[in-house]
């Protein structure tokens, strides 16, 4: 995907993984919104608590990961040890990762608020400028569709193409028939295909190109 996007003037990732990975591969974080948080990051579990202005409501999950590693399961409970336990920052409470569950009211969405600035000023951007979007949806599900019906949103745009892939689910509603290329595959099998096209063509270009510019200097020698 990183490739990809380089290949692009623009690009913005929207993503209901909870991993870090985009973060990890590289992807610049004011280009990215995780809609149910990330576990790179920790949060306490009193709300009370996150309410508290005087220090960051959220926090890097490095030192929790590195403890929980230093110290492994209690094989016969398989309870992680108590002095491995995160801790609040703050007030010293048990901490959690700032994922959203379901239902989930103590969720700090601080974060998360900073994140959907960043992608609703890239579709203001998108729709200002007249950008030809190409939406690609890899793998997103119909249980939980917020993924689904973003790409559909983002489709609505002028000019929008919507690539969905999906071995399991990759209809698309009736009125994205013509916007949208329903691919039923596996992403990264997608993806290598698409990229091998992309080299294709770009190696096309640049020999037509080439040719060209051969013929104007025959030309410009006669
Ligand atoms: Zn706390």
């Amino acid at each position: 995907m990183k490739t990809l996007a380089a290949t692009k003037p623009h690009h913005f990732v929207f993503t209901s993984n909870v991993d870090s990975h985009w973060v990890k591969a590289g992807f610049d974080e004011t280009k990215l919104m995780e809609c149910h948080g990330s576990t790179a990051w920790m949060q306490c579990t009193d709300t009370e608590c996150s309410a508290d202005d005087s220090a960051p409501p959220i926090w890097s999950a490095a030192d929790v990961i590195k403890s929980l590693r230093e110290s492994p399961l209690d094989e016969t409970t398989f309870r992680a040890a108590e002095r491995a336990l995160p801790k609040c920052v703050k007030c010293g409470k048990l901490a959690r990762p700032n994922v959203m569950m379901f239902g989930d009211f103590s969720f700090v969405e601080d974060r998360l608020d900073g994140q959907e600035q960043n992608f609703q000023k890239f579709v203001l951007q998108a729709t200002a400028n007249k950008w030809k979007v190409t939406v690609i949806e890899i793998g997103a599900g119909e249980a939980v569709p917020t993924v689904r019906y973003t790409s559909e949103r983002l489709t609505a745009l002028p000019g929008a193409t919507l690539i969905r892939i999906n071995p399991r689910d990759p209809q698309v509603p009736p009125k994205l028939v013509k916007s949208a290329i329903s691919i039923p595959a596996g992403g990264l099998w997608t993806l290598d295909q698409i990229m091998v096209h992309i080299d294709a063509w770009s190696k096309a270009k640049d020999s037509a190109a080439a040719a060209i510019a051969a013929d104007q200097q025959k030309s410009a020698t006669k």
